[in-house]
């Protein structure tokens, strides 16, 4: 199948899904083997051991890499094992830019276990392309955007900043986990490398924990590949399986994760209980101009300031269909307090200085009923 020609919702149920040359089954079948046998010494059908190749992995990495506009993909045990591949390609002295917002689990990993070995980070504010330009040195290989931030949905400029990185002869990464490929595409913004924890919107269905890099480089791709094979953090095939079985229908999903998003944000912003909220796609959001520039749809992820944590933790307790839970990104409604859960281990005066307060609640919108989803929100609300 040539993908350059066919759109994103057929990309997403046949990219990768050749029907299996043993008995024609329609869906990939699910490889669970370690080891294949060899027809005579030396001789192989291209497949020797599971860490190194495995055809279901393989049928998933063609289809998020088709999803994102992109030549290749190495699929990862997790989101944090993808974002620490990438981190790997690196050596001791080599320095790295990050967004000071990015998941708290790659905060923890580069402070905590990268720059033990030698690496170097620093952190700033993306949304000021200034910042980015100040914070390049001449052993800058790496900078790491993620774009919308989680909890505050802050924008980063895609384009500009990949300009300041190549200016500096370093590689843009984005972690595009937020979005999903349906809403933003950042290789077509210049990026080099996306990542994903395909535990969220890829996979959707809350069932798995993933990740997944991918590139048009084809030097990138081969050190991630090698980097894999060498260090082991492969995904298992009944895993990749059932990431495939959601990334079929990755656009329907966003499509209505889209709109109930954006419903519970107007009626959010509006709310008499609601002191501030943060989402992308209203006109209020300080970069809405930007999101609509680099995003298609703004997503499923709202999160509101209620005043206190009195208030927060009411909302948080009180809904009866958004569950009580870390986690985004699956077709059920899920609710979080960032300061005590997602972001416990920041710093306090980090976490407020990001702007993660302690009345901050953050929504991961499903694809439920939306008016459902408003009224349960109201009646926790009425007695916050
Ligand atoms: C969850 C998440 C990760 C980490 O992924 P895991 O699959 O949990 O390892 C990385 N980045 C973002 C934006 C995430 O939401």
């Amino acid at each position: 199948m040539n993908a350059n020609n066919l759109r994103f919702a057929t990309l997403a149920v046949h990219a990768g899904q050749e029907p299996d040359p043993g008995a024609g089954a329609i869906m990939v079948p699910i490889y669970q083997t370690s080891t294949y046998v060899q027809p005579a010494l030396g001789q192989t059908h291209g497949y020797e051991y599971s860490r190194v190749q495995n055809p279901t992995r393989e049928a998933l990495e063609e289809n998020v890499a088709a999803l994102e506009g992109a030549r290749f993909g190495v699929a990862f045990s997790s989101g944090l094992a993808a974002i620490e591949a990438v981190t790997k390609r690196l050596s001791s002295g080599d320095h790295v830019v990050s967004e000071e917002n990015v998941y708290g689990g790659t905060h923890r990993m580069f402070t905590q276990v990268l720059a033990r070995l030698g690496l170097e980070f620093t952190f700033v504010d993306t949304r000021d392309p200034d910042l980015i330009a100040n914070a390049m040195r001449p052993n800058t290989r790496l900078v790491l955007l993620e774009t919308p931030t989680n909890p505050m949905m802050r924008l980063c400029d895609i384009q500009g900043a990949t300009e300041i990185a190549h200016e500096a002869g370093a590689l843009l990464c984005v972690d595009n986990t937020f979005a999903s490929p349906y809403n933003q595409r950042p290789l077509e913004l210049g990026a080099d490398i996306v990542v994903h924890s395909s535990t969220k919107y890829l996979n959707g269905h809350s069932d798995i924990i993933g990740g997944i890099v991918v590139t048009n480089n084809e030097t990138v791709h081969e050190e991630l590949y090698f980097l894999r094979k060498a260090t082991g953090a492969v995904p298992g095939p009944m895993d990749c399986w059932l990431c495939l079985r959601g990334t079929k229908t990755l656009h329907l999903r966003m499509r209505q994760h889209n709109e109930n998003g954006q419903r519970i944000a107007r009626f959010l912003e509006g709310h008499p209980k609601i002191e501030g909220i943060h989402y992308p796609g209203l006109p209020s959001h300080p970069q809405h101009e930007l999101a609509c520039r680099q995003m298609r749809g703004f997503t499923g992820m709202v999160s509101v300031e209620t005043g206190s944590l009195e208030r927060a933790r009411a909302l948080a307790e009180g809904t009866r269909i958004f569950a009580l839970a870390e986690s985004l990104g699956g077709v059920e409604s899920l609710i979080s307090h960032p300061a005590l859960m997602t972001h416990a281990s920041v710093p306090p005066q980090r976490r407020l200085a990001m702007g993660i307060s302690d009345g901050l609640v953050r929504l991961s919108v499903g694809v439920e009923d939306a008016d459902d989803l408003i009224e349960d929100l109201d009646q926790a609300l009425r007695s916050a």
